[in-house]
């Protein structure tokens, strides 16, 4: 049979309502053409777990002023960068209240923001199918080679000019369509977060901001027991968002569970006192690519696309982690390159290449290649431990006022450096790769 001998059931199915399947969806219906948007929970979002930082300029392109308008919990307008040891705490705090417009960064739930852009697909007339699991993919052999012609779904089939798969970190799509193979532990991360319930005026007078602006804490150090990776702490309107994203192959190397490693997080003395009183009201656990533009392979076959985090399309940077607006970017792309492919009517490899290109021309690449060198430098073991003892070390030395003879700061860190496990080619060498990184 070929590619031709079966009508297709719509123009594009997309394979999961998180950011990156809703948005491509909502572009493709406004573009005309008919799409289907499959998900396999209950309802777009139910089962989607984000730290919930959104940088939101892409989104405000797709849907103008969506702040005003969709289910945002606070516009971050301060970021807090904390090295953090057994019982200190030393932090970088930047308040800055043109960050609060135009939009730059807010917070989301994402049982609640997920809705809310499948819905916009919906009203651009998507056909939303959610409590269906994508099983398998159809393939036949087309004129110019095999083909991606549609998906089964237990018992059914839908056929379809183009397949999006944007079905997240584990893309299982990517995967069978050769696109993907399994990613080393060292590129994957796993996720713990807990949203915990507090009033509003508690909330605000805690993290010191007001009206919807919040804060966006990001941790390093004793909060994941020295494991790669870190832990974060963001104010939603009347909750807070708390986790740990722990780079897999330290976990299994440290031989920690992710649990035990949240559960000291949360108990810790520093930041035990922000969730004083609180309630969990949410716990979920997922995984997150790591590997920056390493991961980012090939994302078109014949009659098939990659968006999203299914694509690898993530940015840890040590200061923040994004993979919701480069999945929103992702499906730009994806949209502008489909639309086209349909309209030349080729949705060959060939005919869908245009949407690689928009890719590569996107801040999503772009953004990629500039932190190409963060996964590597933030495998280095000293960011966990020694750089925040050392800093707390430093300031204890200055503030404490133990009766001995004052000394000149240079001094002072002079011997807390001398007394840490830290060489000075180990600080060069850091410095040199933090500068080429970040
Ligand atoms: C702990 C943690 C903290 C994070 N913090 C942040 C942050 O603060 N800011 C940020 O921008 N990013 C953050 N991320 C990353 C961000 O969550 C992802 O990059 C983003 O959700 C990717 O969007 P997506 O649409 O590509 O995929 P997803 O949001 O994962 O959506 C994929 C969808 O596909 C569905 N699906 C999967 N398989 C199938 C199938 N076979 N059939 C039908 N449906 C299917 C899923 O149910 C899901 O709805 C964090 C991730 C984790 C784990």
């Amino acid at each position: 049979m070929t590619a031709e001998a079966t009508e297709p059931d719509f123009d594009v199915i997309v394979v999961g309502a998180g950011p990156a399947g809703s948005v491509t969806a909502y572009l493709l219906a406004q573009q005309g053409h008919s799409v289907v948007l499959i998900e396999r929970g209950e309802a777009p979002g139910a089962k989607n777990l984000s730290g919930g930082v959104l940088y939101g300029r892409v989104l405000d392109e797709v849907f103008p002023g969506f702040a005003e308008e969709a289910p945002v919990e606070r516009r971050i307008t301060r970021h807090v960068t904390t090295f953090l040891t057994g019982d200190s705490s030393v932090s970088v705090d930047y308040a800055g209240r043109p960050l609060a417009e135009p939009v730059n960064a807010v917070t989301v739930l994402r049982a609640k923001f997920d809705a809310w852009l499948a819905e916009r697909a919906e009203e651009a007339g998507v056909f939303l199918m959610p409590g269906v699991r994508v099983d398998e993919l159809l393939r036949e052999e087309g004129p110019a080679g095999p083909q991606v012609v549609g998906v089964r779904a237990g018992d059914d089939e839908l056929r379809a000019r183009v397949v999006v798969a944007a079905d997240g970190v584990n893309s299982f799509l990517a995967r069978s369509a050769g696109l993907r193979s399994k990613p080393p532990e060292h590129h994957l991360a796993v996720g713990v977060k807990a949203v915990i319930s507090l009033p509003r005026t508690v909330i605000e007078d805690r993290f010191a901001v007001t009206g919807d602006e919040g804060a966006a804490h990001a941790i390093v150090g004793d909060c994941t027991l020295g494991i790669g990776g870190g832990g974060f702490l963001y104010t939603n309107t009347d909750s807070l968002s708390v986790g740990v994203v722990l780079r897999l192959d330290d976990l299994l190397k440290h031989g920690r569970t992710a649990a035990e490693v949240f559960d000291h997080y949360l108990a810790h003395p520093v930041l035990a006192p922000y969730l004083r009183g609180g309630e969990m009201v949410e716990y979920g656990s997922h995984l997150v690519a790591e590997g920056g533009l390493e991961m980012l392979g090939s994302v078109v076959t014949g009659g098939m696309v990659v968006v999203g985090e299914a694509a690898g399309l993530t940015i840890n940077s040590g200061l923040t982690v994004r993979g919701m607006d480069l999945a929103i970017g992702s499906a730009v792309a994806a949209a502008r390159g489909i639309g086209e492919a349909i309209a030349a009517d080729d949705v060959t490899a060939t005919g869908l290449s245009a949407y690689r290109r928009h890719l590569d021309d996107s801040f999503v690449v772009k953004d990629l290649r500039t932190y190409e060198r963060a996964p590597s430098f933030l495998e280095r073991d000293r960011m966990y431990g020694a750089y925040g003892e050392l800093a707390a070390g430093i300031f204890h030395d200055v503030f404490a006022m133990d009766g001995t003879p004052r000394k000149h700061l240079v001094t002072v860190a002079r011997e807390a450096f001398k007394r840490s496990p830290l060489r000075l080619r180990d600080v060069i060498s850091d410095g040199w790769a933090g500068v080429r990184a970040l």
